[in-house]
């Protein structure tokens, strides 16, 4: 069965057409799914019987069932949602002085194989839809009983590997008649695939490019990253350079600190001449280390150090609050601790 949610209002609209109703409903329908955010067609009672009868038979609201749910001293939620496939995706709800935020996941598994990565010992299934990313902040709404007003794509997966579904589904999250939350209030977040980080600046979007950096040479980075060994550093920032050129936004470089890896001032000064000039922030993660991982945090000396050089040297950095620490909050842990 088809799940409504894939559908933009452009598409609902000829769906409805297809079924003998009037485009208008569409939004209707709109309202009720992403405002009034119901979880069943029986609810949309401004429809005549037979349209809900229509919409039954027709399609699915897929709404998520939890297969568990963490939640730590800090008010950090961490979900594992239940795909109706029997695949498994997991969803992060954080509580900042400014509002919620969501941390949602893009594909089933990762292939990108990143090091320091819980989801490394997870294989690829599948891609996301964007209804399935969307239903993500739907379902942690509905059961938090909170609105979310930030949407990073930081969870499992690799969005611009997921292009075409990300890219509509924060259209989607964006959108007037949608969940309506700001495009600079959604973060995407990739580790570096260059051709789709052009495609993206050429979208139109005014949502935030975040890029996993974390090394300053090839060779660590790679590595880090074997992403690096198909686009390595100078291709990378290039493609960023660009990136905020056309889109006039900033860019943030995700930059993940482990003891004796990439903690010191020479990293730091590396990463200054890197970055000289752009228009970008760093956002320096005190590492999470994953169960058997090769990566121990660093030092709090040395990423005040780190931060420190860096704002002195004209690169405004600062220090990513932990959150969720105490219950597995790296992306692919809690996913990994039931399926392995
Ligand atoms: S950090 Fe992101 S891109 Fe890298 S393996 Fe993990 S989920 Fe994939």
């Amino acid at each position: 069965m088809k799940n409504i949610k894939d559908y933009s209002l452009d598409e609902l609209k000829e769906e409805l057409k297809a079924i003998g109703e009037k485009p208008f409903r569409a939004e209707q329908i709109f309202k009720w799914l992403y405002q009034e955010k119901v979880i069943s067609f029986e609810e949309m009672t401004n429809l005549s019987l037979t349209l809900r009868e229509k919409l039954v038979q027709n399609y699915t609201m897929d709404n998520f069932g939890i297969l568990q749910k963490q939640e730590s001293s800090d008010g950090t939620i961490k979900y594992l949602f239940d795909l109706l496939d029997g695949n498994a995706i997991e969803t992060v709800l954080m509580s900042y002085h400014h509002g919620y935020s969501i941390c949602v996941s893009s594909q089933v598994g990762c292939k990108m194989g990143c090091k320091f990565c819980a989801s490394t010992g997870i294989n690829f299934i599948r891609n996301l839809s964007s209804g399935e990313i969307v239903e993500q902040i739907l379902a942690v709404e509905q059961d938090a009983g909170v609105t979310i007003s930030n949407v990073v794509f930081m969870g499992i997966g690799e969005p611009l590997d997921n292009y075409d579904h990300v890219v509509k589904a924060i259209r989607l999250i964006n959108h007037p008649k949608g969940l309506n939350i700001g495009a600079r209030h959604i973060s995407i977040s990739t580790s570096g695939l260059v051709p789709k980080i052009e495609d993206l600046a050429k979208e139109n979007i005014q949502c935030t490019l975040s890029i996993s950096l974390h090394a300053t040479t090839n060779e660590k980075r790679s590595e880090m990253m074997p992403v690096n060994t198909r686009y390595p550093i100078e291709e990378l920032l290039e493609a960023c350079r660009n990136y905020t050129k056309l889109t006039h936004r900033r860019i943030s470089f995700e930059y993940a600190l482990a003891k004796d890896k990439n903690d010191n001032l020479e990293d730091a000064k590396r990463l200054v001449n890197l970055l000289k000039g752009m228009l970008c922030h760093v956002n320096l993660i005190p590492i999470n280390p994953i169960e058997k991982g090769t990566f121990k945090k660093a030092s709090n000396e040395n990423i005040i150090r780190f931060r420190d050089y860096l704002n002195d040297h004209g690169i405004v950095a600062t220090i990513r609050r932990e959150l969720g620490s105490d219950i597995d909050a790296a992306c692919g842990q809690l996913r990994r601790k039931n399926l392995t």
